[in-house]
């Protein structure tokens, strides 16, 4: 299972690329303009940067290794 996963809530994106653009690790990806951004599986670090940069809340990310041991 990945550490970290990334959940766009698609109601709220406008698709204005702020969180492909604040990502240090390169871990978004938008094939086009105002198109949604997607996550490349397997890069993203869980710094939190492009929830704390949408200004349209429309990005989750959660740590399932915590989770898992939460569950347990
Ligand atoms: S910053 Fe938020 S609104 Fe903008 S593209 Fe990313 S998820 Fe969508
Ligand atoms: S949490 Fe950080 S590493 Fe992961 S996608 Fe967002 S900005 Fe990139």
């Amino acid at each position: 299972m990945l550490k970290w996963q990334w959940q766009l809530l698609i109601e709220n994106c406008t698709g204005c690329g702020i969180c492909r653009d604040v990502c240090n690790e390169h871990a978004i990806k938008m094939s086009r303009r105002m198109a949604y951004p997607e996550p490349i599986v397997g890069k993203c670090e869980g710094c939190m940067d492009c929830v704390n940069e949408c200004p349209f809340e429309a990005i989750k990310v959660t740590n399932n290794a915590k989770l898992v041991f939460e569950d347990t």
